[in-house]
């Protein structure tokens, strides 16, 4: 079914072939190709695709009276003594005196020895930096060096500043980028009438003024087009990876009608509207000509797991094998307790396979899994490794879809021949994104949590009133209930994260009856302690759980009812809802505390949106709203797809530009290859991997 990971030889040959090394491009040796290599900056073409992360406009120059330390300026001095050079083991020093009419500043660079010779006592020049207050007197450090004449040129300029890597300095980098526009010339892809149609400035004409923006209005339309190509390849990737994956015809006809209707009557509650719904169009897909191909979005806690279940059910009473995977461990293991429980009436039998499990157990599961006495495998990407064969795998699920690559999903599917496809995402993508998003799948939307369970109550404080949070949550486990605790990670640094948590957890320990359990969770732990603390949490025999943010997907515990994030600030809206989205699910009245790090107003007002609202739609909404298109010139806040400039929400209308962009010209016959053969592989992954 799917073969789009055969031609990944072929094109890293004509990749080799093709591309121009950045060796070629005058001034970069050996040395800054290694550099450039750890950008992942390989090629000519790799080179002038690494954008600017923001740009700094040149200040018009301030007298020395007037700067202030810590506050980025130019100054417009002259030397007012000899250079001086001290060199100790490590260092070299140049530092002189400047001075203009109102006073005299200290300057000073490293490691640049040769401004003894080239900056003359007596002559001006314009200072840039930040000045600083150093060993008793205020100072610029390593300012950045123009004569009057250079400056004025870059003052009517945004000078772009480039993601970095030690060793490599923004002006070698815009230096590289210089000479790589003197022998690369970016060949036009899209046809006139689109350009006139869409009002896209020409392709070399972008790549050129991103990088060396001549004012702002054509550094906007450069975006423009650069955004626009960025979607544009993601939706014709899409429509590659639907041609090649030309649907498959529905080997398994299977009737729900039959053979689920007993399950549901046996649930301890009504189905949900929206659970309805995805029911009927599944039933329609499994019964239909086609194999289903099918994502179910849905909020956190609007019970996909069920509606999957019940799809599972009516496959394995039509005789086949069903399988669903999971993205972490503790979760498999939870989805496995689940089915367990809920199908042994059923006469359905569940199989678990879990890369910590012993080398016996996994054995097992395979043998039944081949002879066909295990009806359901759940399991983790250990479930894909080559030796697991089923008997007739007709339905794969992939649960928290987006946390998979799509080689694991792909592998998955590889399991049975063209088997139904039931993909599952909790990522709140406005109704209006997704449909132009998920193109190459049907979708069955579920807005609707169960009536039954009482709205989560929130609120948003700043650290101050952290004393009173604990007391809640003392209270809450007072009355038999439980609490997660979330610390962000620090820095993203790993060791840090793991201190974190056990630090925070020891403190509340102290500051919490003895009898209450508190314990620490990590991303560092291994699969089994992971399980095991998570087990013993689900069993209630831990109260207060305090962890990174792996409790994020998916998780289930109904008697949990406190969520408490620390430093909500640190994170993104939607994975604040995703952890909300932990508590609330039983019928106990829950709560969730946001506690933000920072009591700016900005910070604040952000966190209200989840605040006061329990609906991802409606935060994915605000969201958009609130970041919109004004901050171009900021650095890019990506909620779920990572494009290198454009933002789903902020550039909305781009990119439905280019999805209808796409549209036509595959009416006209367009040649989409053409845009992917040197990364096929590359785009395709992304453009599956929602
Ligand atoms: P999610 O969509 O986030 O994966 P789950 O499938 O884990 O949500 O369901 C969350 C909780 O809601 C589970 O405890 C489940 O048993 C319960 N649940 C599912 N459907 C309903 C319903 N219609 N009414 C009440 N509770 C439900
Ligand atoms: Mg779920």
């Amino acid at each position: 079914m799917i073969c789009s990971f055969l031609y990944q030889e072929e094109l890293a040959i004509r990749k080799n072939d093709t591309m121009t090394s950045v060796r070629e491009i005058k001034g970069i040796g050996e040395k800054t190709q290694k550099l450039l290599s750890k950008l992942h900056i390989e090629s000519v073409e790799d080179l002038v695709h690494h954008y600017p992360r923001c740009y700094t406009a040149y200040p018009d120059p301030i007298c020395l009276c007037d700067i202030h330390t810590g506050q980025r300026c130019s100054i417009y001095c002259q030397i007012a003594s000899p250079v001086n050079m001290r060199a100790t083991r490590r260092l070299k020093l140049c530092t002189c005196l400047a001075a203009d009419q109102t006073g005299q500043i200290f300057l000073r660079w490293f490691n640049m020895p040769y401004l003894r010779t080239s900056l003359k006592q007596g002559e001006s020049y314009i200072f840039t930096g930040t000045p600083v207050f150093k060993d008793g007197r205020i100072m610029l450090e390593q300012p950045e060096i123009n004569t009057p004449d250079k400056y004025r040129k870059l003052t009517r300029t945004f000078q772009p500043v480039y993601p970095l890597t030690a060793g490599l300095s923004n002006k070698t980098l815009q230096k590289a980028m210089a000479a790589a526009f003197d022998i690369y010339q970016a060949e036009e892809f899209l046809p006139d009438n689109i350009r006139d149609y869409y009002d896209l400035i020409d392709e070399h004409k972008a790549l050129y003024e991103v990088h060396f923006p001549s004012e702002e209005m054509s550094l906007k339309e450069a975006k423009k087009r650069i955004i626009f190509d960025e979607f544009f390849r993601f939706f014709s990737a899409l429509e590659l990876v639907k041609e090649r994956e030309h649907q498959a015809l529905n080997h398994y006809v299977i009737s729900l009608d039959e053979h689920v209707k007993g399950f549901i009557g046996r649930l301890p509650y009504e189905l949900t509207g929206a659970q309805k719904r995805a029911l009927y169009d599944i039933r329609g897909d499994l019964a239909g000509t086609m194999a289903m191909n099918r994502l179910i979005q849905g909020d956190v806690g609007s019970g996909k797991t069920v509606v999957a279940m019940a799809a599972m059910l009516a496959a394995v009473k039509s005789g086949y094998q069903a399988a669903m995977m999971a993205p972490t461990e503790v979760l498999a293991s939870q989805h496995y307790e689940t089915f367990t429980r809920m199908f042994r009436e059923e006469g359905v039998r569940v199989g678990l396979l879990m890369g910590s499990m012993k080398a016996g157990e996994k054995r097992e599961i395979r043998t039944g899994l081949e002879s066909g006495e295990i009806d359901i495998l759940v399991g983790t990407h250990a479930m894909i490794q080559e030796s697991v064969h089923y008997r007739n795998l007709a339905l794969v699920v992939t649960d928290e879809q987006h946390r998979f690559g799509v080689k694991q999903r792909d592998a998955l599917l590889k399991k049975g021949k063209d088997p139904h496809v039931l993909v599952m995402s909790a990522t709140p993508i406005p109704r209006t994104l997704g449909i132009i998003l998920y193109r190459d799948l049907d979708v069955s939307i579920m807005d609707e949590v169960p009536a039954s369970r009482l709205p989560i109550k929130n609120s948003v404080v700043t650290q101050k009133s952290r004393r009173a949070a604990w007391n809640f949550i003392r209270a809450e486990v007072a009355k038999g209930h439980q609490a997660y605790v979330i610390c962000p990670m620090i820095e993203e640094s790993e060791t840090l994260d793991v201190e974190n948590v056990t630090r925070y957890s020891q403190m509340l320990a102290q500051n919490l009856p003895p009898e209450i359990r508190v314990e620490a969770l990590n991303g560092k732990m291994s699969p089994d302690e992971k399980n095991d603390i998570m087990d013993r949490f689900g069993r209630g025999q831990i109260q207060v759980l305090v962890s990174t943010t792996v409790v994020e997907v998916g998780i289930d515990v109904p008697n949990a009812t406190v969520m408490l994030i620390e430093n909500a600030e640190r994170f993104g809206l939607a994975q604040l809802h995703q952890l909300r989205g932990r508590v609330g699910r039983g019928k106990d009245q829950s709560y969730c505390i946001f506690i933000s790090g920072s009591d700016q107003k900005e910070a604040m007002e952000r966190l209200m949106i989840v605040g006061r609202s329990n609906d991802g739609f409606y935060i994915a909404g605000e969201d958009l709203k609130m970041r919109g298109p004004g901050e171009f010139f900021g650095t890019r806040q990506s909620g779920t797809m990572n494009f290198a400039l454009g933002d789903i929400y902020s550039n909305a209308d781009i990119l439905k530009a280019a999805s209808e962009a796409v549209d036509q010209l595959k009416e006209s016959g367009y040649n989409f290859m053409q845009l992917h053969q040197y990364s096929l592989d590359e785009d395709l992954n992304f453009a599956k991997n929602l």
